[in-house]
């Protein structure tokens, strides 16, 4: 069936916002791309997870009759996930699961809240590290699932792999390297009010992946009038030095890297496409995609995301992120958790490691903040861009090679580094150089 966009729209008369408010949810089979680009563009409507079956749409009051009167087939989201969540854990549960683990391994794990929800409820992060309280050298990695609350199977496989790490660290040598050397911070959920209301949106409505400040639109990375998670994972973000993240999601299963929101190709197109790769191969149902090659996509070349945190990591933080499609369904049956990681578990471990493939520094003195000019030596010789650093620290995973830092303090004074990037090792420092 053909769809006449323009008068959909028209129809519809949806003021074309930044921010879309979500009040429905449908699925809508076999369009085609072109439609969907449309759509996107439109700016009033949200589309989302586009394939060969179709494509969810997500918009305010009225979506639904006016795809009944066009005769546009579609199914209610919303219904389907109610059916399917009986099993799940609810948050209370998940709180008390998050408590139990951080007082089962205090050694390694600290649990903390970095603010609420628009209905008062914490937003966890798991803290993983040796000398879990103090801030050491190390590179610092983090997950985060579960932004559009009603794609839950990454929250499930978070809780697995901390679970998992629990039990294995101080026997199993990979995982005990892992967590000595590395700062890992896990999020099994960062919009629990949508969870709990089987719903995409938070619980004003809002698509937390559409609500950050966007790379083309936005000219700093102001936190002023987005919602209150979108708030605390910024805030939260810019008090760290994360160089590798990924975040999950569910819908269709591959691995997705940036930049969604422009055609441009990143900077480190191939080293991120060389790291979702990674994740991809390592879990048979992503690597064997029939509508994804070898597992992965470009995000824009799949479908542009404006306002989405991935652009966001790496744009405004030097957070290199990819995103991660766990699951067909948004809510799998809870029978099949344990399946879904037993796909991904060796993925989700592969990946954190490769926060290892980077260098950086770290003054002795507190508050030291400036510029470093990066030049790759080899294998080729190459520009790598100008980074500003803060509080002291800077890191930045890069393909292996041989880089010079040209460290340029606010205060004038100059410093020169060179540093190795190797692949598939653990530093015992994380590869961080310490400066006076
Ligand atoms: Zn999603």
């Amino acid at each position: 069936m053909k769809i006449n966009v323009a008068l959909v729209l028209l129809t519809l008369s949806l003021p074309c916002m930044a921010t879309v408010k979500i009040e429905e949810e449908v699925f809508v089979t076999g369009q085609r791309p072109e439609i969907v680009k449309e759509l996107i563009d439109s700016g009033s409507v949200e589309v989302d997870h586009v394939s060969s079956e179709g494509f969810e749409l997500y918009g305010s009051k009225g979506l639904k009759t006016y795809l009944d009167q066009k005769n546009i087939f579609y199914f209610d989201m919303k219904l389907m996930n109610k059916k399917m969540m009986a099993d799940y854990p609810s948050y209370t549960q998940i709180t008390t699961s998050l408590q139990e683990l951080a007082q089962r391994y205090p050694k390694i794990m600290r649990l903390f809240s970095i603010g609420k929800t628009v209905k008062g409820r914490s937003l966890w992060m798991m803290k993983i590290s040796d000398n879990v309280n103090l801030d050491e050298i190390e590179p610092e990695f983090k997950y985060i699932s579960s932004m559009h609350g009603d794609e839950i199977t990454g929250r499930e496989l978070m809780i697995n792999l901390i679970q998992e790490i629990g039990q294995k660290y101080g026997s199993d040598t990979e995982i005990t390297n892992l967590i000595n050397n590395t700062e890992i911070y896990v999020m099994p959920s960062m919009n629990p009010d949508g969870s709990e209301l089987r719903q995409r949106a938070n619980a004003n409505g809002t698509d937390l992946n559409r609500n950050f400040p966007d790379i083309l639109r936005d000219r700093d990375s102001t936190s002023i009038g987005r919602e209150v998670e979108n708030q605390a994972v910024m805030k939260f973000q810019a008090e760290r030095h994360f160089a590798l993240s990924a975040n999950f999601h569910g819908g269709v299963i591959v691995a997705n890297y940036p930049w969604d929101s422009t055609y441009d190709r990143h900077p480190l197109d191939a080293f991120v496409k060389e790291l979702s790769i990674g994740y991809a191969e390592l879990n048979p149902e992503m690597r064997n995609s029939s509508e994804f090659p070898l597992g992965v996509t470009n995000g824009a070349d799949w479908y542009v995301v404006k306002g989405g945190m991935q652009d966001w990591s790496y744009f405004w933080h030097q957070d290199l992120q990819i995103t991660v499609e766990l699951s067909y369904a948004k809510w799998p049956s809870y029978h099949d958790i344990p399946d879904f990681y037993a796909n991904n578990r060796d993925s989700l471990i592969f990946y954190m490691k490769q926060v290892h493939r980077g260098a950086g520094f770290k003054f002795a003195k507190t508050n030291a903040e400036g510029v470093v000019s990066i030049t790759q030596i080899s294998p080729e010789k190459k520009d790598f861009g100008n980074y500003a650093f803060s509080s002291s620290e800077f890191y930045k995973v890069m393909p292996e090679g041989k880089y010079r830092f040209s460290i340029k303090e606010k205060n004038g004074s100059v410093k020169d580094l060179e540093v190795e990037v190797r692949k598939d090792e653990i530093g015992s420092n994380g590869n961080f150089a310490l400066l006076n």
